[in-house]
């Protein structure tokens, strides 16, 4: 994406003008621990202040791309701190260890100019609206039945019945995704992929199933992979397993380091790769800072004035909230046994320093990338990744109390699969499943980003609508009701039709969360005995009665 690219570009600008910053000051520190070590005898005192400052130069040296002065910061470090477990040094062992300090001085090349960084662009995600499919193909029949399928299911689908059309169509207007079911047009989809200076992510249907299909379309950069006739809610699944790759919000990562300049180094290598990540050089703001931006990981560094990582760690795990979020060390300890303790504490994992920005980056992605799979399973449904059956209730009682701090309407809805039973018992159980599932993306696409979802229970699903009036939730209901009632599932070669059943209550009839629930649920119930296949609101009469 163009966007994109001007970002990283910002991003790699930034990043080369604090490397300008830190070679700039590393003159003046050098001179500094040189002047302050000339002509003295070792001392304890000296000997712990210049340990820490080349603990620390040999770190953020590596991480800048100075590594020799890394190595070299290194070696002198190693003797001091032998001297300060044991004894301190002879008076020919000093006077070497001074040479090499003043010759790691003299090998620094003189800074260039300093450039202020800028100021950072905002990285905020644009709401999702309803998808748009780019549809080729140029059998009409089924073009059409599978355009109409994938409108049923709440998406914006545009139809090609050829390439060229297709291409001018898709240039001018990029869709968020291709479903290219033209297997001749297979070699033209990455030159145009190549014109929009974008790649789109795409799904091919092919006419058959065999090796050389599959290969062709691996070879053309194809992400997902049908045979034709699929039917619609079978694309919409690998459709909406495509986007989820996409559109996974961006990993939250909180840099805790005391050295200012690194930590500003740390942030920018991980915002050029996408994540949202912020820094805090006191130890003491850590907590406030995790409130605020709730990291899916925190990224440590070991020694810091007046606390410890490892005690900070422990801090952090005291609070429930924060017992799962990982707790990665970044230090240049290379001290085994102390990582070791260090980890005892709560914390996860152990980064050494100087870390290049490419490992930086690939080791906080794929441990941000299990945590967050972890936290989704906890709360998610694995058919559907919809809530699950606690945290969609949770999720109720919260926005009930918002509902009445602000005065507003909420609406609880409850969906119960018509007849599905039936539905297992004729086309078995997978495919049941796969009816569930088109079930979850309908909702999906067709809720408010606002709005929560969940599967209460096996057919059974749950939707929380705030800031809904009843008589919006009705038509919004009976609309769904209506699309999915269209929508027809193909399985070998038959097809047939699902229907569903709705009970809706709001909020400013209840006391509770729990009541407003127990009367939609009374609403779906007098929806069954109506005959199925309709949706039905809960009116005070209803609730009085309970059911029916
Ligand atoms: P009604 O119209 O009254 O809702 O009838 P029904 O047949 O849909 O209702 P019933 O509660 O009798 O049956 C629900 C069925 O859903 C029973 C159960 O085997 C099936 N089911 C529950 N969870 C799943 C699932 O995850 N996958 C599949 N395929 N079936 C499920
Ligand atoms: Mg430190
Ligand atoms: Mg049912
Ligand atoms: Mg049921």
């Amino acid at each position: 994406m163009p966007e994109q690219t001007a970002k990283a570009a910002h991003f790699a600008a930034q990043l080369a003008a604090l490397r300008e910053q830190f070679a700039h000051q590393l003159g003046g520190t050098l001179d500094e621990m040189v002047a302050r070590a000339d002509g003295h005898d070792a001392s304890g005192e000296l000997l712990r202040e210049l340990h820490g400052r080349l603990h620390k130069l040999a770190g953020s040296g590596g991480t800048f791309g100075f590594t020799e002065l890394s190595r070299q910061a290194r070696v002198l470090e190693v003797s001091a701190k032998t001297w300060l477990d044991t004894n301190l040094p002879a008076k020919d062992a000093w006077t070497t260890w001074l040479a090499d300090l003043q010759a790691l001085r003299q090998s620094i090349a003189p800074p260039a100019a300093v450039r202020q960084p800028a100021t950072q662009p905002p990285t905020h995600g644009k709401p999702r609206g309803p998808v748009r499919i780019a549809l080729i193909e140029d059998d009409p029949v089924y073009g059409e039945t599978l355009q109409l399928g994938l409108s049923l299911l709440g998406y914006e689908v545009t139809h090609h019945a050829g390439f060229s059309a297709a291409e001018s169509a898709i240039l001018a207007d990029p869709p968020d995704i291709l479903v290219a079911a033209m297997m001749e047009q297979l070699p033209a989809i990455p030159k145009l992929f190549e014109r929009m200076g974008q790649s789109l992510p795409t799904l091919f249907l092919a006419a058959h199933s065999d090796f050389a299909a599959r290969l062709a379309v691996a070879a053309a950069g194809g992400d997902a992979f049908l045979v034709k006739p699929a039917d619609a809610p079978s694309v919409a699944n690998r459709i909406e397993m495509l986007l989820q790759e996409r559109e996974m919000t961006p990993y939250r990562v909180l840099i805790v380091e005391d050295d200012e300049v690194l930590a500003e180094q740390y942030r920018l290598a991980l915002a050029a790769a996408g994540m949202l990540a912020e820094k805090v050089c006191q130890p003491q703001e850590t907590l406030a800072a995790m409130q605020n931006l709730s990291p899916d990981l925190i990224l440590m560094d070991l020694y810091m004035p007046g606390c410890s990582g490892a005690d900070l760690a422990r801090v952090i795990r005291y609070d429930e909230a924060w017992t799962g979020v990982p707790i990665v060390y970044l230090s240049a300890e290379g001290d085994l046994d102390k990582q070791t303790k260090a980890m005892d504490s709560g914390a996860d994992d152990f980064l050494t320093k100087p870390i290049s920005t490419q490992r930086l980056v690939g080791a906080v992605r794929a441990r941000a990338a299990r945590a967050r799979k972890m936290a989704e399973l906890m709360s998610q449904d694995s058919l559907t990744g919809l809530l699950k059956h606690g945290s969609i209730k949770e999720r109720l009682a919260q926005e009930f109390d918002r509902a009445e701090r602000q005065h507003k309407p909420l609406a609880a809805v409850m969906v119960d699969i018509d007849d599905f039973k039936r539905v297992n018992d004729t086309w078995g159980h997978p495919v049941g499943d796969q009816v569930i599932k088109t079930l979850g993306h309908l909702l999906r696409q067709r809720l408010r980003r606002q709005d929560s979802i969940g599967r209460y229970g096996g057919e059974e699903f749950v939707a929380v609508l705030p800031e809904c009036t009843s008589a919006d939730a009705v038509r919004l209901l009976e609309d769904i009701r209506q699309s999915f009632a269209a929508v027809r599932f193909v399985h070998q070669g038959e097809d047939f039709v699902v229907t569903l059943s709705a009970g809706i209550a709001s909020s400013e009839h209840y006391a509770d969360a729990q009541e407003l629930l127990a009367a939609a649920d009374a609403a779906l119930y007098v929806a069954k005995h109506g005959g199925r296949n309709q949706v039905r609101f809960a009116t005070a009469d209803q609730v009085k009665n309970g059911r029916e």
